[in-house]
């Protein structure tokens, strides 16, 4: 077996911004603390900070008068921070500056009288707060028949923004049709699609041809770990989305594969490691690391500014 490691992967700036913020917060405040939703959507960084007192929460209902609270990477709804306020809660903000850019730009059209077209996944942490932002001017489409079923007036100001760990193939051809049906629609250059999930992607799209299996490291409800596994089966490479080792099946492999491992924005590194030394023991792999770009981009930590 030969394993490929593709390179970027894992943890992207906003993710290592969340995390590291989150440990500094220990450390200065102590407990309790709580988190609002999944500080990322991986299930051994959640688990880890649970093993270490903290408290991840889905309502401000369950957040102590006078506690302190952080918002995770991906951002909150502003009602959310009313309700905050109102309860004397102290916060810190971990939201992803690239997310935050997209809740500026939606706030920016709507005081422009703007119809803002949300290209994302419904139910989506993002998305939640995303359209919070400005409720009255958002419409989310999520798949290409919600584009034809749009019942707009020519004479409408419009806008597309999107949801930031998309697939990037889907979503250009979801504004391609956009810019079709209504040709005046304003398009952010590159969608808002991260840097981070443009430059994992690439990465599979490069390497995935080369591969008899891919393996993406991942937990189930991370957006950009599950647009990998797809992108790589839209290239008709077979993929699966493993959490970690203990997910690997003996099964899949013959032995005398070559194997792509990637992992999503929110996994760790130790994790892709656990995984690779499972196929060494197992299957003699030999591991080579293939680097398509490079991740330059980093975040100052909020909590500096506390
Ligand atoms: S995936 Fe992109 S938008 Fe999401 S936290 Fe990472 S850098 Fe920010």
């Amino acid at each position: 077996m030969h394993i490929f490691l593709a390179n970027p992967r894992g943890f992207c700036a906003g993710v290592n911004m969340a995390i590291r913020t989150l440990d500094a917060a220990i450390v200065r405040f102590g407990l309790p603390l709580y988190v609002y939703h999944e500080i990322v959507h991986n299930t051994w960084v959640v688990n880890d900070f649970k093993s270490r007192g903290v408290k991840f929460v889905d309502s401000i209902e369950d957040v102590p008068e006078g506690s302190r609270l952080m918002f995770s990477a991906h951002g909150v709804a502003p009602n959310i921070r009313t309700a905050a306020i109102q309860k004397n809660i102290e916060t810190i903000d971990a939201t992803c500056p690239l997310v935050a850019k997209v809740h500026r730009e939606v706030l920016r059209y709507a005081v422009e009288n703007y119809t803002i077209i949300l290209i994302g996944h419904s139910g989506h942490d993002e998305v939640i707060g995303t359209m919070n932002e400005a409720p009255k001017s958002i419409i989310l489409v999520e798949h290409e028949s919600d584009v034809y079923n749009l019942k707009l007036k020519s004479s409408e100001k419009l806008v597309v923004l999107t949801q930031t760990t998309l697939s990037v193939t889907e979503t250009y051809s979801m504004i391609e049709l956009l810019r079709k049906r209504f040709p005046n629609i304003i398009c952010e250059p590159n969608s808002n699609i991260c840097y981070a999930t443009q430059h994992r992607q690439e990465a599979i799209a490069i390497l995935a041809p080369f591969a008899d299996i891919v393996l993406i490291v991942g937990s189930k409800n991370s957006s950009n770990s599950k647009r990998l596994a797809e992108r790589s089966e839209s290239i008709g490479v077979r993929s699966i989305l493993i959490d970690g080792a203990e997910n690997i099946n003996s099964d899949w492999f013959k032995g005398d594969e070559k194997v792509l491992i990637s992992a999503g924005a929110s996994a760790p590194e130790y994790v892709v490691q656990d995984c690779v030394k499972l196929l060494q023991k197992n299957f003699n792999a030999t591991v080579e690391e293939r680097q398509t770009c490079t991740d330059s981009l980093s975040f100052r930590l909020p909590i500096d500014s506390l």
